[in-house]
């Protein structure tokens, strides 16, 4: 079976050099490693960013595309976690406005005390996250009037009685990573396979890489080594090192794009049992729905015609009033999000983000869970953690585009 993480190899040569020397050697240009990768360059530290596929390829394609603070965390009392995501928005949008448009999500509710504790909490979601620069004047938060409820089709026949607005910001997530990792000074080698590691004395010394596209070998050395594989960390590990130890556990979610639909204006985000969150974004002149998720082993899996129709089932009796069947579907696609396992030599900084010190190679750290929200200061803490050197610049500095073009404000 092909497997569509890894992209088909394009045309085209890497000119690098056939032996390659830098400080330190990044696995995985997904968010974490491309958000390395700068920190690393703000620090005058030299380094190589290696992927199997390209720069944003795996998971950090395929997410919500949400810079948040995780409103679901009111429900599970991760108020820090939470706060850590809100703190976090301000940032991004300081650095990347161009990749950021603020939006007022829509919680509708059943029931007049559920859309009383929607206020309660939404209040408390907007309070924490008061620091909003660059917040459109024209959007409203808190409750939404009830013909301007009544207005959108969603609305309709449907099991709500109004809604709750809260602040939360869209990112386009492929483009914030190739921006990342354009805003590095990082040696790139993308589709390029790790064969082999030379290791001596209880750390990594040098990889053995095969480029992808002509067959070329190259020696990449480094002092010290990060791997931030995503949901392929534990087949690496195993692949390579012979590990066995799981530490991730891995949940699946899907996303359907629907062609835009008039009057469906404002993002929603309904609340479903067990803590799960149905979203329906009107985004790039389309209508994004998506929830999560299921527990896989692999780093990729297809998506099952069961969670398809799963998701269906959530929006016909959430969304009853339109004919979401009879709508052609533009795109589906499914990430795999790489949670944290329970159990192991980790040392925490977060609920779902881990950085940890292999137990066998003294200069290997690896990232293990996390979210795009939080990669900045994560990695913000590994390299100063790495270097000894902060660096307060890590929030300010503007990010470069991809393409090498000025960046536009969306
Ligand atoms: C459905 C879904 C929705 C989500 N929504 C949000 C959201 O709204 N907001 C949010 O903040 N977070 C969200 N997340 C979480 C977030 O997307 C991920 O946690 C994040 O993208 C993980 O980034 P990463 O860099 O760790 O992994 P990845 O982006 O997967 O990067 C890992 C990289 O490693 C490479 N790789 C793998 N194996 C090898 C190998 N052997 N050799 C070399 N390279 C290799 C891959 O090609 C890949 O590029 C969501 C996740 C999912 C699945």
């Amino acid at each position: 079976m092909t497997d569509p993480a890894w992209p088909a190899v394009p045309e085209g040569v890497c000119t690098l050099p056939r032996a390659i020397t830098v400080d330190l050697a990044i696995l995985g240009a997904g968010i974490h490693g491309a958000a390395l990768a700068r920190e690393l360059t703000l620090r005058g530290v030299s380094c190589a960013l290696v992927d199997r596929g390209e720069v944003g390829g795996g998971t950090s394609q395929w997410s919500s595309q949400l810079l948040h603070g995780g409103i679901r965390y009111l429900l599970t009392g991760d108020i820090q976690q939470m706060r850590e995501g809100l703190a976090e928005r301000a940032t991004w949008f300081h650095i990347a406005p161009h990749r950021c448009r603020w939006e007022a999500f829509w919680m509708p509710h059943r029931s007049w005390p559920e859309g009383l504790s929607h206020r309660i909490g939404i209040g408390l979601y907007d309070h924490w996250g008061s620091e909003r620069p660059g917040w459109p004047a024209a959007l409203h938060l808190g409750g939404v009037p009830a013909s301007v409820f009544q207005g959108d089709p969603r609305a309709a026949g449907g099991p709500f009685r109004g809604a709750t607005a809260y602040a939360d910001l869209l990112t386009w997530d492929r483009d914030l990573t190739r921006d990342l990792a354009a805003s590095s000074e990082a040696l790139h080698l993308d589709f390029h396979e790790v064969e082999t590691f030379e290791d001596a004395a209880g750390a990594l010394h040098a990889a053995l890489l095969r480029d992808r596209r002509d067959g070329i070998p190259r020696r990449l050395e480094a002092r010290r080594w990060v791997f931030a594989l995503g949901p392929w960390t534990d087949g690496a590990m195993g692949a390579w090192f012979g590990e066995t130890r799981p530490r991730l556990r891995r949940s699946a979610g899907i996303h359907l794009w629907f062609d835009p639909v008039p009057g469906c204006d404002r993002p929603w985000a309904i609340r479903r049992p067990k803590g799960r969150i149905l979203f329906v974004i009107p985004r790039d002149g389309l209508l994004q729905v998506g929830t999560t998720e299921r527990e896989v082993e692999e780093g990729w899996v297809p998506i099952l015609e069961a969670e398809r129709e799963e998701l269906f089932q959530a929006l016909e009796s959430n969304l009853p009033g339109l004919p979401w069947r009879q709508w052609p579907l533009r795109a589906e696609e499914l990430g795999v999000r790489p949670l944290v396992a329970a159990s192991g030599r980790t040392t925490h900084l977060s609920r779902e983000a881990v950085l940890e010190p292999h137990p066998r190679f003294r200069n290997l750290t690896l990232v293990l869970g996390g979210k795009l929200t939080t990669a900045r200061a994560l990695m913000d803490r590994l390299a100063t953690t790495l270097t000894g050197a902060p660096c307060p610049a890590s929030r300010t500095e503007p990010l470069r585009l991809w393409d090498g073009q000025p960046a536009k404000i969306r």
